[in-house]
């Protein structure tokens, strides 16, 4: 695949350049060369050097192009070779038709403007430097008689040649000054966009590798950061309508550590009605208290309102420092990245909500079967890395059925929800608490020893019992420690589910400890996971894999 050649920051590619040079110069070829036929006096003195010179540069540049096109990768060194050939054509074409008096002179000009605006200001700096060196060396050899002068015998009222020349490198350097200064501003803003356009371009990017909500919120107000050096900025959104804050920058340590109870915001709200970003001078304390205790003293800000498919999300907030006026071409690059952040941020909570579906169980809101299972072999891994004991609480609600026979499904189902609501009040932080299947629930608790979790077992039992229920309920459970009771996660459920069987045997309302697996059991486990990790299944990812606890169904009533 031939590469396209391109000057270091430039948007146009060299060859392109290039061959728009190249036929600058057939037309200037063909320009002399008509002259030279059809109105032979106007290039006086009438030499016919100019011919052979003019044919010579255009042997030059067919040699030029030739090159261009089997050595591409070459282009930008013969695009700045024939700008130096142009140079030396048109000295010369300017000495053999008059020097200082001649018309081709002007063409000098032309080649000088039409390189700035083509090339870049640089470069016709260094041309114009380039022409100059040539008139000088050309005026010297003329004066050194080295060349002949061409100039026409009896000029008079156009001063002296020396006068001319000055004169002519004068009008030379205003040429490239003026035209690079505005192809300086051009190229300025044209950069300007292309560096809006990357960024914009490097945040899709970003984005697309993230895959929750906070890390959406961090890319896009780092970009905006990056790109625009603003001082402050927060990024307020959320699914359920408030405004928490998402991402923050440059905001007071203490307030970005506790932003506080988030609440509506004034400014986000006229920014969503008009459906565009809102630009205000300062906050209003009491009329904008949440934005305002985010950003004290804040002056000049720029809100972007964050809305997909018509909902609207919450809002980029950031400050600017450059006085009242920010640049519109600021705004577009802003509102441009918030609008394609919001997808991905409703495209985020998406995910999280599928997430969380799939974790957690539907009835009790509390980690489903699949959740623990995942949770106790990790924490069963944890302890075993840094020697310490995880244990299992298994509850059971006691004649869950007749329950449900007398008072319907309904209330056995609010029955579950308000035992999963006190057990989830009842844990630690760092505690599971699951609903592991029907009434039956189990908690993880990590770092706990055998004596510790007996009395938390207790603790979580009476804590079902106490449970809001149409009628009053009790509970039994049985508990285990790794690795007191249990070499594995799944020995550990079998450990607490036989000693919760043991308390309904008991009679129910109780709380067993685990008296341990029989050792043939733990080697049984362990051979499976042998044979998981051979075949490269996690272990437990595989019903074959869970020792099923003992079936409800064949208990003593
Ligand atoms: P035990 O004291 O031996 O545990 O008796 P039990 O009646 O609680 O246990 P059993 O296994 O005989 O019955 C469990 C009952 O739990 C049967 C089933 O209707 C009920 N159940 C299981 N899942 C749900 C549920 O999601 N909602 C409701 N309402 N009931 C459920
Ligand atoms: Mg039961
Ligand atoms: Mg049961």
């Amino acid at each position: 695949m031939t590469r396209v050649a391109t000057l270091p920051g430039d948007a146009v590619p060299v060859t392109e350049r290039f061959r728009i040079t190249q036929w600058l110069r057939l037309g200037a070829v063909g320009l002399v060369l008509l002259c030279k036929l059809l109105a032979p006096d106007t290039l006086l003195p009438d030499r016919h050097d100019l011919v052979p010179w003019t044919l010579g540069f255009l042997c030059l540049t067919g040699i030029a192009e030739v090159l261009a096109r089997t050595l591409p990768r070459r282009t930008l060194l013969l695009f700045s070779g024939m700008l130096m050939v142009d140079g030396v054509w048109l000295a010369g074409a300017s000495w053999l038709t008059g020097s200082t008096t001649s018309p081709l002179r002007y063409a000098m000009l032309l080649h000088l403007g039409a390189v700035c605006l083509l090339a870049s200001y640089r470069t016709g700096i260094k041309l114009a430097v380039w022409h100059s060196l040539l008139l000088f060396t050309i005026r010297n050899m003329v004066a050194g008689h080295v060349l002949s002068d061409t100039s026409p015998a009896n000029l008079t009222g156009y001063g002296s040649a020396d006068h001319r020349l000055a004169i002519f490198i004068v009008v030379l350097w205003l040429v490239a000054f003026s035209t690079s200064t505005l192809s300086a501003i051009n190229e300025r803003e044209l950069r300007r966009r292309r560096g809006d356009l990357e960024a914009l371009t490097s945040l899709a990017e970003q984005i697309e590798r993230t895959d929750d909500s906070s890390s959406v919120a961090r890319t896009l107000l780092d970009a905006a950061v990056t790109t625009y050096g603003f001082p402050r900025g927060v990024v307020l959104a959320s699914s359920e309508g408030h405004l928490p804050v998402l991402a923050s920058y440059g905001l007071d340590e203490d307030v970005a550590r506790r932003p506080g109870r988030p609440g509506p915001s004034l400014v986000v709200g006229q920014a969503h009605e008009s459906k565009a970003t809102v630009l205000v001078r300062g906050l209003d304390t009491e009329a904008d208290p949440w934005l305002a205790r985010l950003l004290p003293g804040a002056a000049n800000l720029v809100v972007v309102p964050l809305s997909a498919e018509g909902r609207s999300l919450g809002a980029l907030v950031v400050e600017h420092t450059g006085g009242h006026r920010i640049q519109r071409r600021v705004v577009t690059g802003l509102e441009r990245s918030a609008s394609y952040a919001a997808l991905a941020l409703r495209n985020a909570w998406l995910l999280e909500q599928v997430q969380r579906l799939a974790a957690t169980d539907g009835l009790t809101k509390i980690a489903n079967r699949r959740t623990f299972e995942a949770t106790l072999e990790r924490e069963v891994a944890r302890a075993t890395r840094s020697a310490e004991h995880v244990s299992l609480v298994m509850v059971d609600i006691d004649h869950f059925k007749g329950l449900n026979d007398t008072h319907g499904h309904q209330a056995g189902d609010e029955v579950l929800r308000n035992v999963a609501a006190s057990l989830s009040c009842e844990c630690r932080d760092f505690d599971t608490p699951a609903r592991y299947g029907g009434e039956e629930f189990a908690v993880i608790l990590p770092g706990c020893g055998p004596d510790e979790a007996l009395d938390i077992a207790e603790r979580l039992r009476r804590a079902v019992g106490a449970a809001p229920s149409i009628v009053p309920i009790t509970a039994s459970a049985g508990v285990a420690t790794y690795p007191s009771h249990a070499g594995d996660a799944d020995t550990l459920v079998r450990a607490a589910d036989e000693a919760l069987y043991r308390s309904k045997h008991a009679g129910r309302d109780r709380t067993s400890v685990s008296e341990g697996v029989p050792p043939e059991a733990q080697v049984d486990a362990l051979l499976r996971r042998a044979v998981s990790q051979r075949l490269g299944r996690p272990a437990g990812s595989d019903d074959a894999d869970v020792v099923t606890p003992t079936p409800r169904g064949s208990e003593p009533s």
